[in-house]
């Protein structure tokens, strides 16, 4: 934990929000905070929500509690906005090679290991059976009189053929296809209360909070987090400091 990002925190645990929201790991409410999908919003924070107001002042939330290591933080998923609308109601295209067509056929590939023949199942299909269209022979019994050699694409509009289509998107709400280079591309992440926070978030407000309280009610002046001069003229930093009130 950085030492310079204490202060921040300190100053964060004093906070009503931060409170409650920690308050959820403290208590194992929840032990890890995951988004949830919305398909108008994409992934938001409802619990974080609740408690901050917004989706943006939610994320600015999560954000600054992470920066102050509070928090931890794994990539859940990654989120594509359509470029044109901001939509998250985003679809994946698999395209032709060729013509960028998303109307293409995906076949398995099939060999028939005895006569050494390849060629798409559908190729194979007579009724319910496989058959082999080079040596008319049946095939029965999978890895041994036939092996799946991988998929294999038809482009039904240029009629090419490919093994790996090219990736594209299509916004459901604007209507716009766009590619992977224009898509948007946002990190979403699953957040965690670190170790060291807990502690220290415990006796921020725990522990401090009702002393800084009783302090305040009895006539002293109290500066919580505090820095106070050393003999050696260095500054220490202090949970909590009071005065005898003038
Ligand atoms: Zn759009
Ligand atoms: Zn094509
Ligand atoms: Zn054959």
């Amino acid at each position: 934990m950085l030492k310079s990002d204490k202060l921040e925190r300190l100053e964060l645990y004093k906070d009503r929000n931060t409170q409650v929201f920690l308050n959820k790991f403290l208590s194992e409410e929840i032990s890890e905070l995951e988004p949830v999908y919305d398909p108008k919003v994409g992934y938001h924070y409802p619990i974080v929500e609740a408690i901050v107001g917004s989706v943006q002042d939610a994320e600015a939330f999560l954000n600054r509690l992470y920066n102050a290591g509070i928090l931890e933080r794994r990539l859940y998923d990654k989120i594509i906005y359509c470029p044109k609308c901001g939509s998250a109601n985003v679809s994946v295209r698999y395209c032709c090679a060729y013509c960028k067509s998303f109307d293409i056929q995906r076949s398995a590939l099939i060999e028939h290991v005895k006569c050494g023949y390849m060629d798409v199942e559908e190729n194979y299909k007579k009724g319910n059976k496989l058959v082999c269209p080079k040596c008319h022979e049946e095939l029965k019994k999978p890895d041994v009189d036939y092996r799946r050699a991988g998929t294999w694409c038809t482009c039904k509009d240029c009629k090419k053929s490919f093994d790996i289509p090219v990736v594209a998107h299509f916004c459901r709400d604007c209507h716009t296809a766009f590619t992977f280079e224009d898509a948007v591309i946002k990190d979403v992440y699953a957040y965690t209360l670190r170790e060291d926070a807990k502690e220290e978030a415990a006796r921020g407000w725990v522990i401090i909070a009702p002393i800084r309280d009783f302090l305040l009610e009895n006539g002293f002046e109290v500066e919580s987090p505090a820095f106070l001069k050393g003999k050696s003229g260095a500054n220490h930093m202090f949970d909590i400091v009071a005065y005898e009130g003038k």
